[in-house]
Parts: C-alpha cells; structure tokens; sequence
C-alpha cells in the first residue's frame, strides 16, 4: 500500500510529489498536475483561509468523459443496437458551477440532467441543454411541478415524467389534456433485485419509490385507455446508491431488461431503459464489497449494463434500448477536496511529568506506582484491572476529602503511564495477539487532534451514516508521522469527530499524523467529498459554509483560480436563524449609555459590527 493509501484511492486524480506534498493530476494527464498545499498557501496570501472547498472542475470534465466513453466503448465492443444517454442526477451537488461544468462536457453525449424538486427542475430548465438531452423528473410531484415539466415540453424541451406513484397519472394526464400537450412519460419500477451496503432499501416491495407489477399494468391499461401508450418512453429502476456489487447490478439489470421486453412486447414503445445511480466510488481504494468500496470499475460497470441488455432482448427477441444512466456519485465524488488546519492537540495521556515517589505518598499512589513499574506482557490483563481499581479508589478518596489536588493529579499521571505502558505492550511483537476487552484501548489513548471545521457541515455522512472518507496531511509527507491520532472538530458536540478512518485491510481507529510545529499551520484534507456532502452539510453551532476556491490546472505545473466563493459570514447564519444583526448589535449589553461602561459598550459593538462580515470559523 502507499502512504495514506493515496494511489489506492486517489484513482489517477491524487498522489504525492517530491516536496513531499499532496498532488492532483485533475485528468490523469502527469502534465497537468499540481502541488495542493502550495494551492493553499497562495489561497491563505489572499485573505481565503482555511476551512476551504477547492474545487477542481476538470475531475468534473473528466468523470463525464469516463462514464460516457466506458458506454460508448462497450456499446461497440458488444455490438449493441442502441445508444447510451447519460444524466446528471442535480440532487447530488446542485452548485451552480458544478451543474454549469458538467453540462458543457455532457454537451457532445447529449447529457441530461435529473431532477427530485421544483427547484431542481427550475435548474435544470435554465441550462442551455443540448436539444436531444433529456430533462428527467423523478421524485413525488405536485401538480405545479407536473404543469411546469408539461409547460416546458410543450415549450420545446425533452422533459420526461417519471412517474414514482400512481396518484401521479391522473394528474399527469390532467395537466397535459389542459395544456394540450403530449406528455413524456416514464414508469419506475420496483425491482425485488436490491443493491448492497448501506442505501438497499431503495429497491425491494417495501421501497419508497416506484410501481408494482401491479400498478405498471394499471398504468398501462390507463394509457392505452386515452390512446397514450405512445407517450411510454422511459422504463427505469434505482436499487440505491453506492452499490458495492457487480453481481447487485446484473442481477437488477436481469430483472428490469425482463420487464421492459414484457412491456415491449405488449405493445408499449419504451426507448429508454434508464438504469438509476449507484455506480460506486472506491473511497478506501480496496476494491472490495465494503460499504466505502467498489468491486467494479466504471469499464466493468458499463459492459455489465450493455452485455446484459443485449442478452435479454437477444432472448426475448425485442428491439434494444437506449440505455440511461443517472449516475451522481461517481460524476462529483473527486472533484472536491476540503482542507482545514489544525489548531491544537489534545494529549491526556501524553503526560509530560514522571511521577516519582519520595515514600511519604498515601497508600493508594503507592499501589498505583507499583502497578506502573510492574506491569508487563506476562501480566498486563491483571495489572490494567488493578490499575481500573486503584483509580477508582483514587477518586474515591478524593471526593470524601482524604486527598488533595497535587495527590489526585499524580494518581492520574500514574494511572496514564500505566496506560501509555499498557499501549506499548499491545503492540509488542511477543504478543501473539490482543484480548477482545483491549483491542478498543488504544483508541480512548489515541492523541486527538483539532480541526478548525465542523463535520456536520463538512462531511455529515460521516456522522450520520458512518461513511467513511480518505484524510491525510496534504504536506511533510517525507517526515515520518510522530504522532498516532483521532481527529475532532470545533463544534460544541462530542459528536464532531473522526475516529474511524479507511483502510485497504480494516477500518483503522486512528490515523499517523505530524506533530504540529509552532508558528507553521498543519493543513489536513478530506477527499472525495463532491457527492451530496456539499448539500447535505448543516450549519451546527451556526458554522456555516467554509470558503470555496475553484482551481483549473495549466501547463507546467501551474494553476489558476477560477472562481472564489467566500464562505457564509456572521452576518449571513445569523439571518438564517431569523435574527437581524443589525437589532443584535443594539443588543441591551451595548446599550449602557452615559456610564462607566459605555467605553468598553462602544468597544463591544465595534467589534460586533467587525465580526458580521467575517467567516464562520476560527481564526487561528
Ligand atoms: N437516481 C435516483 C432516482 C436516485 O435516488 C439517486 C440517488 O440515490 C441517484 C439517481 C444518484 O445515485 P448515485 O449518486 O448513486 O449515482
């Protein structure tokens, strides 16, 4: 494996130079590559601290390309009779400049774009689309958001109606009748095949979306009805995404190619055959079914797609679709890395003092010292439940006044030596191997380190869903790391933290890290973090957006920054919770008018009005 797994899971797009700093080669071109952290260092010259979003818009171009050329290449490959149209699920990162990318690279595939909600679709009807690009609406809709797709198909746009539940029809054919459009209309079905790892229950009966067998026929039988079947252009399926599985894939793609040549052969003239996301993205870069893997690759992904449709419809001797794909993750996931600094370390156990003792001690340090001086590998079991005991004891007698502070303060750096022993034993060679009860010791001693951002706003799946991303220093990668650590954020919430990292064997409880040096900062990144983490992110303690810089890189090692987005100030969160700053500056405290405090009121609302413009993060 290389260091922090980098060409594991970087994919072409991350690796490490010769300064020792993080690289990205946004096209797999090694003559387009640049150095990140000097990125960094010209960011923080021009006022853009960190935390900061560095977009790269040429992982986006680059994405596009690849799923489209993987389609185009197999269609070839297996001499399929049908041609493949991509969209870009919007829900995935709807940011302005990300949509804008991909629809400029998209344009020569006729990529489309997919959208979950009025203004999803508001979006996507903006954009100059090619003229056979499909626009897809998925999701529940209302009849304003049905008038609006119907609206823009009349107006000349290839709108598609998807239809999720059946309470949609008739109002699909309402609107159209009054508008006196005809209606693009596609059927989602419910699959039994289900993806795999943590988002299966988008498909299976139980799911939230999509038609039974059942309710595809009464579809049918509705449209046939009104002399609409001609309107059926798209069958789709989404078993969920980030399938880690090839198999999950071939085996909905079996199922759905089944319905699809049943509908044909009744009559119905379905073009599209739209396949859903799911095409995975290989965060830990061990190509395995793990829930932040892959086994596939977008080549595998694609040939599985085209062979199996060609198989069935071969069989079935039907026509063969067009093949859409609304893969989000896959398109977006790379083109984000997120850098923040480091501000401090949090080292309980790292104590600085060796406690020695003169014998005069009380009873309890004395028992613990020996613990320390004892403990070994032939005995560490017994001596760490002792050590449990004695501290125990310790506080114990501390709170019913028997011992002082100077007392109970050597009693814990006793018991912390104990540990830091106990540490070093359990990754001894002689030991053959670790005890259940042990194994999650070493994470409670990992040093913490913290990172001036918020995981709710930064990487929320991780906290909600336990996603895992790849982190590493994105500088002195020649050092060896000093440092064995977790890492936290700056909310008030024990629950901004990093205490699971990616592994291409495990899960790791703690990552290798530098030891910060004074007067430097120590920047650390998050990767592949472009999917839905950008829109999913919350703003906790009122940490808003962090700032964005957009990085196109150029020959000869070079960049340009492209666009900046200064992240959310004061100024803004506050709003967004209702509150008018310029009320809040007036507040009571700074309003003691003609008294001895008016100087430091005066003060306090010059600061106050200073900090509205500024961003939301620690400025350290
Ligand atoms: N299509 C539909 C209907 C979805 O629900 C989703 C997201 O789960 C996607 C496409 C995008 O999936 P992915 O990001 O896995 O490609």
């Amino acid at each position: 494996a290389t260091l922090y797994g980098v060409k594991e899971w970087g994919n072409g797009y991350f690796g490490i130079n010769a300064k020792g700093h993080l690289e990205i080669t946004p096209t797999k071109d090694e003559s387009l590559s640049c150095d990140v952290y000097e990125i960094v260092q010209h960011l923080k010259k021009k006022g853009i601290r960190t935390p900061v979003n560095l977009r790269f818009p040429q992982v986006l171009d680059h994405r596009v390309v690849e799923v489209n050329e993987a389609f185009r290449r197999s269609i070839i490959e297996f001499g399929y009779e049908g041609s493949y149209q991509g969209v870009y699920p919007v829900k995935t990162n709807q940011t302005k400049e990300v949509v804008e990318e991909i629809v400029r690279s998209g344009n020569k595939y006729h990529y489309g774009l997919e959208a979950g909600s009025k203004p999803e679709l508001m979006i996507a009807l903006s954009l100059d689309l090619h003229p056979e690009a499909l626009v897809l609406c998925n999701g529940y809709k209302d009849e304003s958001f049905i008038r609006m797709a119907l609206l823009a198909r009349k107006a000349g746009r290839k709108v598609v109606i998807t239809v999720e539940k059946m309470t949609e029809l008739p109002l699909i054919l309402k609107v159209a009748k009054e508008l006196k459009v005809e209606p693009l209309i596609g059927l989602r079905a419910k699959l039994n095949a289900q993806g795999s790892g943590k988002w299966e229950t988008s498909a299976g009966d139980h799911a939230k979306f999509g038609l039974t067998t059942r309710e595809i026929l009464d579809a049918i039988e509705v449209l046939e009805k009104r002399d609409l079947l001609d309107s059926v252009i798209e069958l789709h399926f989404h078993i969920g995404s980030q399938i880690t599985d090839i198999r999950k894939i071939k085996s909905a793609m079996k199922e759905a190619t089944r319905i699809y040549a049943k509908l044909r052969k009744m009559g119905v003239p379905i073009r599209y055959l739209n396949v859903g996301g799911g095409l995975g993205v290989d965060y830990d870069g061990s190509k395995t079914t793990f829930s932040s893997s892959m086994n596939y690759t977008i080549a595998e992904y694609a040939a599985d797609v085209v062979y199996t449709t060609k198989d069935i419809c071969t069989q079935e001797q039907v026509p063969m679709p067009d093949l859409l794909s609304e893969s989000g993750r896959a398109i977006v996931a790379y083109h984000e890395v997120v850098v923040v600094d480091i501000i401090g370390l949090i080292d309980t156990t790292h104590t600085k003092y060796t406690v020695t003792l003169t014998g005069n001690e009380p009873q309890i340090l004395k028992e613990l010292a020996y613990t320390r001086d004892n403990i070994s590998v032939k005995n560490f079991a017994e001596m760490y439940h002792d050590a449990i005991t004695q501290k125990d004891e310790l506080l114990t007698l501390f709170n019913l006044g028997y011992l002082g502070l100077e007392d109970r303060s050597k009693g814990e750096t006793l018991f912390w030596e104990v540990c830091r022993k106990l540490s070093r034993i359990l990754s001894s060679k002689s030991l053959k191997y670790v005890p259940e009860e042990f194994q999650d010791l070493n994470k409670s001693l990992a040093d913490k380190l913290i990172a001036n951002f918020s995981l709710f706003q930064s990487m929320p799946d991780h906290w909600a869903i336990e996603q895992l991303f790849p982190v590493m220093p994105i500088h002195r990668l020649k050092e060896k790391p000093g440092l064995s650590a977790t890492l936290c954020d700056i909310t008030c919430d024990s629950d901004g933290k990093m205490e699971k990292f990616i592994d291409l064997k495990d899960v790791r409880d703690e990552l290798p890290f530098h030891e910060p040096r004074g007067g430097e900062s120590y920047y650390v990144a998050f990767f592949l973090t472009g999917a839905y983490q950008d829109i999913l992110g919350m703003r906790h303690n009122l940490f808003g957006a962090p700032n964005e810089a957009h990085i196109v890189v150029d020959e000869d090692d070079t960049f340009k920054i492209q666009h900046l987005v200064r992240g959310d100030t004061v100024d803004h969160v506050l709003r967004s919770v209702h509150y008018d700053p310029d009320i809040l500056i007036q507040g009571p405290q700074t309003k003691r008018k003609a008294s001895a405090k008016s100087d430091a009121a005066e003060a306090l609302r010059a600061l106050l009005t200073e900090e509205r413009k500024l961003h939301t993060y620690l400025e350290i």
